[in-house]
């Protein structure tokens, strides 16, 4: 039986596992195969405090895990199947055919990238479509390619890629950027970039290799179809977070970001959550590794009174 069982090992859980450990509550971390959470596909990380030099996401990240297990955190990499929190001790089950008890839950699962859902795009993913201009902008180097989206990340990724790629163009379907100001300024500075207001793309062109070679554009203000030859497409429309696995348990709000209240509480006494599966505003890696302190702190008070 756990006293502490993290689920999900961002900013996040690393956080949550620290304080944890140093509450002497031994928490078991179940990180899934892939641990390290979003900050895994960034290449700076310039805004998290106390590093004069930007550090590479996933240096931090292994930071924070290696800093959690020196404490007396402990990792299982296995991915979380099925969750029963209908009364404690609650029951977790992996895909190693494992089921952990624990006295409480400390849901730190993240997001994902939001894609456009359009047919053939899930099969292009890696060969034409990314969520990830640090991970694959090398791969077009030279290239033409679009960016879907008008918010940071979208702005941000056309920033890195038009550093790498002949052409950017930023697809958005308002004609406004809901981007900070400073990137818009940064991302418009670059000659190479060009934006398509109030469009969206609405079918995904292949070669008959099944290589993306272009796209067909839909202005959303006239319904006028275009076709735009290009090498990639960057899809940065937001984030979907992942709480699939807890909606019949926790409160959720409509987009599925978990509902706390009073710190991390969620509706289940002794289940708490923090990161990016409840923030939809900040989602930072400080302000995750923030909730991620508060749900530790949280939990131990819980664990105090029962
Ligand atoms: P976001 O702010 O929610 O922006 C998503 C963008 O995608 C919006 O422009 C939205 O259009 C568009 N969009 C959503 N669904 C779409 C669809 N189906 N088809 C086409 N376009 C679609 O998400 P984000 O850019 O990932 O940013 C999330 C948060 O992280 C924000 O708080 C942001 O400030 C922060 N962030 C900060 C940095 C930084 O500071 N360096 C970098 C990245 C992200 P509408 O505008 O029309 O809604």
């Amino acid at each position: 039986m756990e006293k502490v069982l993290i689920i999900g090992a961002g900013p996040a859980g690393y956080t949550a596992a620290i304080y944890a450990a140093r509450a002497n509550l031994t928490p078991l971390v179940i990180a899934g195969p892939l641990p390290g959470g979003q900050l895994m596909l960034t290449s700076d990380v310039e805004n998290y405090p106390g590093f004069i030099d930007p550090i590479p996401g996933p240096e931090l990240m292994e930071a924070m895990r290696q800093q959690s297990e020196r404490i007396g955190a402990a990792y299982n990499y296995a991915q979380v199947t099925e969750v029963d929190l209908s009364k404690p001790p609650f029951k977790v089950w992996t895909d190693s055919d494992e089921m952990i008890e624990s006295q409480t839950v400390i849901v730190c699962t993240g997001a994902s990238s939001r894609m456009l859902d359009l047919p053939g795009e899930k099969e292009l993913v890696g060969r034409g479509i990314s969520t990830c201009a640090v991970c694959d902008g090398f791969f077009y180097k030279g290239k033409d390619v679009l960016v879907v989206g008008g918010g940071d990340s979208a702005l941000e990724e056309a920033s890195y890629l038009a550093k790498i790629a002949n052409t950017v163009t930023l697809i958005h379907r308002r004609e406004k950027f809901r981007g900070s100001k400073v990137m818009q300024d940064r991302v418009l500075s670059f000659k190479n970039v060009a934006v398509i207001w109030n469009t969206a793309i609405d079918e995904i062109l292949t070669l008959p290799d099944g290589k993306l070679n272009g796209v067909i554009l839909k202005d959303l203000g006239n319904g006028r179809k275009s076709e735009k030859s290009c090498d990639g497409v960057f899809v940065a429309i937001g984030h979907i977070p992942g709480t699939e696995l807890f909606k019949k348990w926790l409160d959720l709000d409509e987009e599925g970001y978990i509902k706390v209240q009073n710190g991390t509480r969620t509706n289940i006494p002794g289940v708490f959550a923090a990161g990016d599966c409840v923030d939809r505003v900040y989602r930072q890696a400080v302000t995750a590794a923030g909730m991620g302190c508060m749900a530790a702190l949280d939990c131990e008070r819980y664990l105090s009174f029962i």
